[in-house]
């Protein structure tokens, strides 16, 4: 017999969330070696990382000494190693998208400039690791493995420099200034290339010995652009440049570098061809940055989660603790729950808690759809490559396959062709990876300030409990680095139209409304009904004008497709939360250890689910009906008009302005369409022409909203007496 048969009141969360629980939402319960990898980190994170910002190692913008001494620690901890395949001096076999999730996030709840500095070396091998040759990768990338005793070799310390001075490459990536020319090249002989770049924002640039460098040919005989690798002690200028003056990220290296260089051409990455006396590289500098940035990105994502949940704590011990040694004692409400005992304070905190949650698990399962791509996306190459199909003949292939798996979700099958499984992963990656990166940082900075208010003045102070100031400003360069939002909204924009994503969404949208049946409480019936909202709005803008007659669905029309991007991120991640809080339920009952607090915290994470699908529901209303209703002209737009308006809402009954309150479509459409009993005949105010289908899912959503606000009255009890520690685990 459940709690509420037996007249109790249903278990809720005891303890903050335990690392079994986390281990089975995002899904490595069965993986040791990610168990260890967290423990290893976060030793790190809240040892010598949060020792030294507590020493205010922040704050300064020159490499010094101390941070420099983490490098060592990333070694010895193996979190250097992590990125690494085993033969190369890894300990991790197959696809590391996941682990490097994890090791961002351990490191980001205490500081991101920690986790960047730790990440950026990554990025720097990360076009070797992709796109290189293989000698190009077994002396880079293995060169980057800590040093073994009695090894004497240098240690590769990588950066990656595409960014340049402006007005050259930023967000437009294609505007390089970099150039390469041929230095010398003799007869038979591998030619010398003349390399000249200008970074800005470099990170690692402090003490990187290997760059990887974005560059355009400057001379007939190179075709095209490419990235070369760079190392110091080659023969020209290699000038590191002046520290970035950050107000974010401290614990990491950032410079604008100068480099003059001569190099072989063999240091292009991923090799070259030569054709007529031109050289060919094998890739472009944007086949390489896109390959790199779509994995990279999403640990990025991840760092602004783990800002969210590592404020959780110091929020609610500030709460608790505000107003003891005052006139309370010890057992009063007063003194027991301090701020605590007011409404809002919890609120917000539910709020930021929820947001918390639904970024990590977009995040985590971001990562975990790489982990499954990529040795599918290596197949795919290998696959055309014995066939010898590239170009036009790849993409037909491609194109095949994408025509076979919408077949497929038609008819509910599965496939196991190569090809198929690999266009309906890469259809999901390309909407997940910019999602997370836009949606988590953006909203996750958003949602930091809320934490930052809740510590009060502490909270823009450097002693504030959980470095919650520095994380704030922090999640803004999280926001920008790797591609700003723009750029996330950009791709998102293109990949989110893909039919074989719309495809897989629809099935999601019947996943929602069935867990809808089961766990009502989740508020995944919202999430489906402002799916389906939003999948209507997508429909409707690809072939709808505004009121000029100009196309809505356009890529130059940011205003539309922009914001239908960003709505789409929140229905992505509450969805993802909902399924993570599904999986605890389900697997967490077969782990002994979870036995005794596993409902309550289950109770506590749906409750979250339903304020996190909530606000999710509100904002793709709020952004969908400004689209669908925002490109058309109002017929006479004066005070007489809005008063008819006014008048006709008085005049004509809930039901018939609000089609779907009672399901009557046709009391609707005697207002719409006839306009009969309404003075503002053909006006789109509440003569919605043609877009019933719109106002009626509109109006349903906002009926699903039913019991979001006394999810929240729950979720913010139980705020107030779950347990936690008594002090933070890392100094402050
Ligand atoms: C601390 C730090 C570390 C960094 N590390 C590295 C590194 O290691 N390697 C590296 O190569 N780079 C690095 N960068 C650079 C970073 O990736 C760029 O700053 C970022 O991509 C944005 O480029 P930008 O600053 O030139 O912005 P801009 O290109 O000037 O864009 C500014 C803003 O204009 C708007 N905008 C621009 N283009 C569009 C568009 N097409 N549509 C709509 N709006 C648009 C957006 O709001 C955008 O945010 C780093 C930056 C910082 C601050």
């Amino acid at each position: 017999m459940n709690a509420l048969a037996e007249g109790k009141a249903p278990p809720s969360l005891a303890t903050l969330p335990s690392d079994d629980i986390r281990q089975i939402m995002w899904r490595f319960a069965d993986r040791y070696e990610l168990h260890m990898l967290v423990q290893s980190a976060r030793g790190v994170a809240r040892g010598p990382v949060a020792r030294l910002v507590a020493a205010g190692g922040r704050n300064s913008h020159e490499w010094t000494a101390e941070k420099n001494s983490l490098l060592q620690q990333y070694d010895e901890s193996g979190i250097t190693a992590a990125a690494l395949e085993p033969e190369q001096g890894g300990y991790i076999a197959g696809p590391k998208n996941l682990a490097l999730a994890l090791l961002a996030f351990e490191l980001a709840w205490v500081d991101a400039g920690a986790a960047t500095g730790s990440l950026a070396g990554n990025l720097g091998l990360a076009p070797i690791h992709e796109r290189g040759t293989p000698a190009q990768r077994e002396k880079y990338v293995a060169g980057a493995a800590p040093l073994k005793p009695g090894e004497s070799r240098k240690q590769v310390r990588a950066a990656f420099a595409l960014t340049e001075p402006i007005p050259f490459v930023g967000v437009e990536t294609k505007m390089l200034a970099g150039k390469v020319r041929v230095a010398d090249w003799t007869a038979g002989g591998e030619p010398l290339l003349q390399v000249e770049k200008r970074g800005r924002f470099i990170t690692n640039m402090g003490f990187a010995n290997v760059v990887t460098a974005a560059v355009d040919s400057d001379d007939a005989r190179i075709k095209g652009t490419c990235m070369v690798i760079l190392e110091e002690g080659d023969p020209g200028i290699w000038d590191r440049g002046t520290p970035t003056k950050k107000l974010v990220h401290q614990l990491s290296s950032t410079n604008d570098p100068v480099f003059n260089l001569k190099v072989p051409a063999s240091r292009i990455v991923g090799g070259y061809t030569l054709k007529d006396g031109v050289i060919i590289p094998n890739f472009s500098h944007s086949d390489i940055i896109e390959a790199v940035f779509r994995r990279t990105r999403v640990t990025v994502g991840l760092m602004t989660s783990a800002k969210l949940l590592s404020a959780v704590e110091p929020v609610i011990l500030y709460q608790r603790r505000r107003f003891r040694g005052g006139e309370g004692a010890p057992g009063t409400p007063r003194y027991e729950l301090g701020i605590q005992q007011k409404e809002d304070a919890l609120h917000r905190l539910v709020d930021i808690w929820a947001a918390g949650e639904a970024s990590a698990s977009l995040g985590f399962a971001a990562a975990r759809l790489f982990d499954e791509l990529d040795p599918l996306e290596k197949e795919k190459d290998t696959f055309f490559a014995e066939k010898k199909l590239t170009g036009r003949a790849a993409f037909k292939e491609l194109n095949r396959a994408q025509n076979e798996a919408l077949e497929l979700l038609r008819s509910n099958k599965t496939s196991d062709d190569l090809l198929v499984r690999f266009v309906m992963l890469d259809s999901l990656a390309g909407v997940l990876c910019p999602a997370c990166k836009l949606w988590n940082t953006g909203n996750g900075a958003t949602m930091m300030r809320e934490a930052v208010s809740l510590m009060g003045g502490y909270g823009v102070t450097e002693e504030c409990p959980g470095f919650l100031g520095q994380k704030w400003m922090d999640a803004q360069l999280e926001a920008t680095y790797e591609g700003p939002e723009a750029v996330q909204r950009l791709q998102l924009s293109v990949m989110m139209a893909n039919e074989l994503f719309l495809a897989q969404f629809r099935l999601w949208i019947l996943e929602m409304r069935s867990l809808a049946g089961e766990r009502p409480g989740t508020g995944a019936c919202a999430l489906a009904t402002a799916m389906r909202l939003w999948l209507w709005t997508l429909n409707h803008v690809q072939s709808a004008t505004d009121a000029d007659g100009s196309k809505l669905y356009h890529k130059t029309r940011q205003g539309v497709t922009f914001p239908l991007a960003d709505a789409l991120c929140w229905l992505l991640a509450a969805r993802q939360f909902i399924l993570d809080v599904v999986e605890l339920e389900t697997k967490g009952a077969a782990n002994p250890a979870l036995a005794d607090g596993l409902d309550g915290t289950v109770n506590f994470f749906t409750d979250l689910c339903h304020v996190q699908s909530a606000r999710a529901a509100g904002e793709v209303g709020r952004v969908c009906a400004e689209i669908v209703h925002g490109y058309n002209r109002h017929p006479v737009w004066d005070e007489k008009s809005c008063q008819a308006c006014y008048r006709a809402d008085e005049l004509t009954s809930l039901e018939g302005v609000i089609p779907g309150i009672d399901g009557s479509a046709r009391a609707y459409s005697d207002v719409s369409e006839t306009g009969e009993d309404h003075p503002c005949k053909a006006g789109p105010c509440v003569g919605f022409g043609g877009l019933e289908g719109f106002v009626r899912l509109r109006a349903k959503l906002d009926g699903c909203l039913t019991g979001c606000r006394l999810a929240k009255d729950r979720a913010a009890e139980s705020l107030t007496h779950v347990m936690t520690r008594e002090a933070l685990d890392y100094p402050v």
